[in-house]
């Protein structure tokens, strides 16, 4: 199974954040490592082993590394982590230092997800983010000094008045530093964030600072491109890695892998095999911080239920589904379960089916949600 660990404290909100995250004093802080420490220890399950512990938020890195400290040994006494873990803790530059980074390793850490979103400034304080571009490769350098071998930075595009040129610049810059592994995703403007109002009273001004779809595809296609001629591998829609180094974590989600989420808002997935169980944390935090951590929106999963999500789930991979691992989670053919619908998308050559595998095919993967609502 996979851990995820939910720290809910920013320096600021960016202004498209709508992420279950806000500033915070130190006591409460303080307070959130007590109760997120006191439920690690509840969940109380040696017997399960561990692949993968995943800190997000939020800005894991805005503790003190004591508390970072703290919260791994927590888990590390109350389950069987697996000795080659993967284990991320996600940064923002600017909450760095080398102290920081140094009790990081001591305490097992061994990935850093960084979030740069853009090598530009201008587009950098249209997002409302704390950092520069120059803060960013300051920190980088830091981490690589410390011995971080394995560093993902992540990406944006669709930023107010981003240019495809404007975008593969950041690209650029970026591989330039060589990190293992580059998520690239599209903003989202979503509503109740600072953004969406800043949008519409432009909008209503009929002034559009958004860059168009045609621009957000260009991208798409150029990420890919210049990636690629660079060593990375597009392994999930928004994912891309150095051979080796795709994201255990996160691969672990799009296979299946049952996993526990502490924290507020935090979800989790037990995984039995022919059924499943999901379920979220309170979002809460004074809830939380008083011990009352009601779970909400459980969902029970059937067989059929699962069936859907492993196909949505791997159409996003690279790889595909394989055939044989169908067979062997649910015990049927995977072409008697979907053979027409697999079928139809052959013919036209949006999916590819080849040595073992079903994947999505370039030309797939730009209309992706209109195939994949046909294996539901
Ligand atoms: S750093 Fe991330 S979680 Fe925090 S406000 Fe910005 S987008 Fe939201």
């Amino acid at each position: 199974m996979e851990i995820y660990i939910h720290i809910p404290f920013c320096v600021k909100k960016c202004l498209y954040c709508d992420f279950l995250s806000s500033t915070a004093d130190d006591e409460t802080k303080e307070k959130y490592v007590k109760a997120l420490c006191d439920e690690i220890k509840s969940g109380q399950n040696k017997i399960e082993s561990v692949s993968s512990i995943f800190i997000g938020g939020g800005t894991p890195s805005i503790l003190k590394a004591e508390f970072i400290e703290k919260i791994l040994s927590t888990v590390y006494d109350n389950y069987i982590v697996n000795s080659d873990a993967e284990i991320t803790i996600e940064c923002n530059p600017g909450t760095l230092s080398y102290e920081k980074l140094l009790a990081y390793k001591r305490s097992g850490v061994n990935r850093l997800s960084i979030g740069l979103q853009s090598a530009h400034n201008n587009e950098l304080k249209e997002l409302g983010r704390i950092h520069t571009f120059e803060e960013f490769v300051e920190n980088y350098k830091l981490a690589r000094e410390v011995g971080f071998e394995n560093i993902n930075i992540d990406l944006m595009s669709g930023i107010i008045n981003q240019s495809l040129e404007s975008f593969e610049d950041t690209l650029k810059k970026v591989v330039k530093l060589n990190p293992e592994h580059i998520s690239v995703y599209s903003l989202i403007i979503e509503e109740g964030t600072a953004l969406y109002e800043q949008v519409k009273r432009m909008d209503e001004e009929g002034i559009n600072i958004r860059p168009s779809e045609d621009v957000d595809r260009e991208i798409y296609k150029s990420t890919k491109q210049i990636l690629s001629s660079f060593g990375y591998e597009r392994y999930e829609i928004s994912n891309y890695s150095k051979a080796g180094y795709e994201c255990k974590h996160n691969l672990g989600y799009w296979t299946g892998i049952s996993y526990r989420g502490f924290g507020i808002g935090a979800a989790s997935y037990i995984n039995y095999g022919n059924e499943a169980i999901r379920y979220k944390n309170t979002d809460n935090l004074t809830e939380y911080l008083n011990g009352n951590n009601t779970k909400t929106e459980i969902e029970k999963l059937s067989m059929d239920d699962m069936i859907s999500e492993h196909m949505i789930l791997g159409f996003r991979l690279g790889k595909g589904i394989s055939k044989s691992d169908f067979y062997t989670k649910f015990e049927m053919q995977l072409y008697d379960r979907f053979g027409d619908v697999i079928n139809k998308y052959l013919a036209n050559g949006f999916l590819i089916d080849k040595d073992d595998r079903v994947y999505l095919s370039d030309k797939g993967i730009d209309v992706s949600n209109y195939i994949l609502s046909d294996f539901l």
